[in-house]
């Protein structure tokens, strides 16, 4: 199995919850290892940009605003197969669909606001990391 880097976001809904040590508790309990983050305020243009490829969908005003509403944690996590690993952690995209156990099915609130993001793909991952992270913030 390949080691992988992939792209995290806990969302403002988790964030405003108190949940990121929970959340990151997750993570490192699967075996991913939380390389580097952030808590930064995204603006609508910073949001926009970042979700660019769902610019088209009826939902994307509303997301974008979600995702600018508090503060995020914007955080790299690197294991084995992580970018797939980060997924099944994460659980599906509505919470209602997500298996027992998910970050979304146990702390998400809505198909909108559900508490995190996570990479799809080696590609995107490569992208995400490099929209939040300069090279001098990523260790090794
Ligand atoms: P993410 O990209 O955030 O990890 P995902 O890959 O599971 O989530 P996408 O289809 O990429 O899901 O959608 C991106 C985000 O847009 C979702 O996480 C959710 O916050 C929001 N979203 C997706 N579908 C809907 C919908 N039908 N209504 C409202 N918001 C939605
Ligand atoms: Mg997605």
């Amino acid at each position: 199995m390949a080691v992988e880097r992939t792209l995290s976001i806990i969302k403002p809904d988790a964030t405003r919850r108190n949940l990121t040590g929970q959340i990151n508790a997750r993570f490192e309990e699967s075996g991913l290892r939380i390389v580097a983050q952030k808590r930064i305020q995204l603006t609508k243009d910073q949001a926009e940009g970042f979700y660019a490829v769902h610019r088209e969908r009826a939902f994307f005003g509303e997301l974008c605003d979600m995702m600018c509403s508090g503060p995020v944690i914007v955080q790299v996590l690197e294991g084995d197969n992580a970018i797939t690993r980060n997924r099944e952690i994460m659980g599906a995209t509505n919470p209602a669909n997500a298996d027992e156990g998910t970050i979304r099915r146990d702390f998400a609130e809505s198909i909108e606001a559900n508490s995190v993001h996570g990479s799809d793909a080696p590609e995107t991952a490569a992208e995400e990391i490099s929209y939040y992270f300069s090279q001098l913030e990523l260790v090794g």
